[in-house]
């Protein structure tokens, strides 16, 4: 890399202006960014409190000169771009020269640089001014630690969130730029907790593996095309494996993690209706294509790019996704003849409801399944229309094995057994879990569950709460933990299955800066669905029977914890006036 140099004025005017530090993982974005462009072959990060107290990135790349690193503390200072020319074709990640001058200005900073193996020069400033400069014994490379981040500016330093969220940031920028250099090393410490380690690698399934798990990296299908010039790379995965988390789709341009709406409308072209509607399968792609066709130059932040022709960029990742994909999935024709994920499911529970008859005499309680009949209820069944006196809803038959034909005092009630079981668990199960004794189930075999580094940061401020629902985990290494016990009325969950998805639904909620009381609910709906029973699923007139009571002594037995309809009536006035009885 060249040397520093402050920009002129006509150039200044050309880049994108605003703010760059907004939070701590911004500082962790532009930090991780100079180190990629200086060629550092490791970059160590480390974080306090997410990032409140402290952030440090420790790169081994080219370091600099003790006249350069003053310089490169100035506004629009930087040895990456000189002319209006280079601007239309950026090789590097950075290129305004103003990070560090916007870090510097906002906290604690030092900065300890070294050219070479030896001496170096370390520089301290305080809100922007330069406090003392020092020559120190140093290895090549870079280090700057950022404190207090905020700390001279109250008023913004008043809308950073809690550690945990700001830690989540800060895990999901390393994770991007780890996945898109694979070799370069990463590591990433908070609190001194090893929450990634990530060697330089050969390759992108490899780094995938070190920042998602095996477990994920096992899943996804490799993608590789090139087109007109535009070069697209990477993994993703299959329509049955998708989950309801739009952020597990990632495309990043030469090696920059972007949000684009032509990408992101590319990549559902790619799946069309192969997924259902509200999941999105994981979608690592990386895209390189000429600087000179590409305009980073559109956001402060660089997230947003600008391409020559995007029709061209949009196809190229469509296609190279589609034909990566099994059985054809982008072939328009084809995809009707293929079971659709819904008809793939429902085949699915189908067979597990069968699975179930044929073990029915198994000593394992089901719920509302067994009973005094094992046959399940169909319409042609005898109906017992005796109703009882009072208010109870007594049931007819079940339709479709999904939804239950019932009688009451006014009229017909149809009832879906899905929700009517999900608000049934959902009450109990918060009940139990406000008065502190959830009933738990401990498993036979403790269940090891590996983290990615995100869900390890995460887990590690949700434990609490986690306990309070009636998981009891321990800490199990740096990213894993050990699994005893789960709420006893999820034990049909799988358990690494079902922990997951409440440490997602936490990112979630806590990203939405809710109460804890209201991540708490969010905890138990989403149990609380999981473990209900699905539709298709066959009911034993006795289990019909419980379910509906129960129902009715919910405190809402009309709408699902998800706001959705429980039970639709036909009263018998409106079936008089059907048939014009009335
Ligand atoms: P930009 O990255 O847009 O050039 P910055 O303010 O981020 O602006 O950095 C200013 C300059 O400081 C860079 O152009 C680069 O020359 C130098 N620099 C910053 N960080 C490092 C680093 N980790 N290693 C070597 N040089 C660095
Ligand atoms: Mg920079």
């Amino acid at each position: 890399m060249g040397r520093v140099r402050v920009l002129d004025d006509n150039l200044v005017n050309r880049i994108a202006a605003g703010e760059v530090v907004e939070r701590p993982a911004s500082v962790v974005k532009e930090l991780v960014e100079n180190s990629l462009d200086a060629r550092a072959s490791s970059v160590e990060i480390r974080v306090d409190e997410g990032g409140k107290r402290r952030v440090v990135v420790a790169d081994d790349g080219e370091g600099m000169e003790r006249d350069d690193a003053l310089l490169a503390l100035e506004r629009h200072a930087t040895s990456k771009l000189r002319s209006i020319e280079d601007l239309a074709a950026i090789g590097t990640l950075g290129f305004r020269g103003e990070a560090l001058p916007s870090i510097a200005a906002v906290s604690r900073f030092l900065m300890r640089t070294a050219a070479r193996d030896g001496y170096g020069t370390e520089i301290e400033a305080r809100a922007g001014r330069i406090v003392a400069v020092r020559e120190v014994e140093a290895r090549r490379g870079t280090t700057i630690e950022v404190g207090g981040i905020f700390f001279n500016v109250p008023a913004r330093r008043k809308f950073l969130r809690a550690g945990p969220t700001e830690l989540a940031h800060v895990v999901r920028t390393v994770a991007h730029y780890a996945l898109a250099h694979p070799s370069v090393g990463f590591v990433l410490l908070h609190e001194g907790r090893r929450l990634l380690d990530a060697p330089r690698v050969a390759g992108r399934a490899e780094r995938i593996a070190q920042v998602h798990g095996r477990e994920l990296a096992a899943k996804l299908v490799p993608v590789g095309q090139e087109r007109s010039g535009i070069r697209v790379q990477g993994f993703a995965g299959r329509p049955v494996d998708a989950g309801p988390r739009r952020d597990a789709q990632h495309v990043f341009v030469n090696g920059r993690l972007v949000s684009d709406r032509v990408l992101t409308h590319a990549v559902g072209a790619a799946y069309g209706d192969t997924v259902a509607r509200g999941l999105h399968p994981a979608v690592l792609v990386f895209v390189e294509i000429d600087p000179s066709r590409v305009d980073v130059n559109v956001h402060p932040q660089k997230t947003e790019v600008r391409f020559d022709r995007s029709s061209e960029v949009h196809d190229a990742v469509r296609d190279a996704i589609a034909s990566a994909l099994p059985a054809a999935a982008a072939v328009p024709g084809l995809a009707d003849l293929r079971p659709t994920p819904y008809a793939q499911a429902r085949e699915a529970s189908i067979a597990a409801a069968l699975a179930r008859h044929a073990f029915a005499s198994e000593p394992v309680p089901r719920p509302y399944a067994e009973g005094a009949s094992t046959a399940p209820a169909s319409l042609l069944d005898e109906t017992s229309a005796a109703v009882d006196p009072g208010r109870r809803a007594v049931p007819l038959a079940q339709y479709k094995d999904s939804y239950i034909v019932a009688q009451d005092r006014e009229g017909l009630v149809l009832v879906d057994q899905h929700v009517a079981h999900e608000r049934v668990l959902y009450e109990r199960y918060l009940e139990a879990v406000e008065r502190g004794d959830v009933e738990v189930q401990r498993l036979l075999f403790p269940l090891t569950i590996e983290f990615t580094a995100e869900e390890a940061a995460l887990f590690e401020s949700e434990a609490p709460e986690f306990a309070r629902l009636g998981f009891l985990i321990e800490p199990f290494g740096d990213r894993a933990v050990k699994l005893d016990a789960i709420p006893a009325f999820a034990k049909e969950v799988p358990a690494d299955k079902l922990v997951r998805r409440l440490l997602g639904e936490a990112a979630q909620t806590r990203a939405a800066a809710t109460a804890v009381d209201e991540l708490r609910r969010k905890l138990v709906t989403s149990a609380a669905c999981q473990a209900a029973i699905k539709v298709n699923y066959p009911l034993t007139r006795d289990g019909m029977q419980r379910l509906l009571d129960d129902l009715f002594l919910t405190q809402n037995p009309t709408t699902c914890p998800h706001g959705r309809p429980i039970l639709f009536r036909l009263s018998l006035e409106e079936i008089e006036r059907a048939f014009r009885r009335r």
